[in-house]
């Protein structure tokens, strides 16, 4: 996707990546794992791969407020016990913004405001 992105503002190869992981997709390792090797031949070959994990939260019905749990994948509420399904935060799979080599003086750095799906991707 930033391959695609780089290609149509200007074939420029991308310096550095920054994007949100939940905790909860448990993306952050695997994609650091995969960077080099995925990118490799495409425009974000050596970019700098900026993640920032989004703790999980949970909001509990019972003491109507946002907790966190103690455990990823414990839904209960810490301080009732009562189970907790509905998460708050901690799915994010988002690309915040791609910056490209800049073509002159001037750095070019484009902030995204889309907010992507959460993908299962395969490394191989
Ligand atoms: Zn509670």
């Amino acid at each position: 996707m930033v391959d695609e992105y780089a290609f149509k503002n200007g074939g420029r190869p991308v310096r550095r990546i920054n994007c949100r992981l939940g905790e909860l997709s448990a993306m952050t390792r695997a994609l650091y794992f995969c960077f080099e090797s995925a990118s490799k031949g495409s425009r974000c070959e050596g970019a700098e791969l900026v993640i920032e994990e989004v703790p999980l939260s949970v909001f509990c019905h019972t003491c109507n407020a946002v907790k966190t749990p103690s455990g990823r994948f414990n839904f209960r509420c810490p301080d009732c016990g009562f189970p907790t399904p509905k998460v708050v935060t901690g799915r994010e799979m988002q690309l915040t913004s791609i910056e490209l080599e800049a073509a002159d003086e001037n750095a070019a750095r484009t902030h995204l405001s889309a907010d992507y799906p959460t993908q299962q991707t395969s490394c191989q």
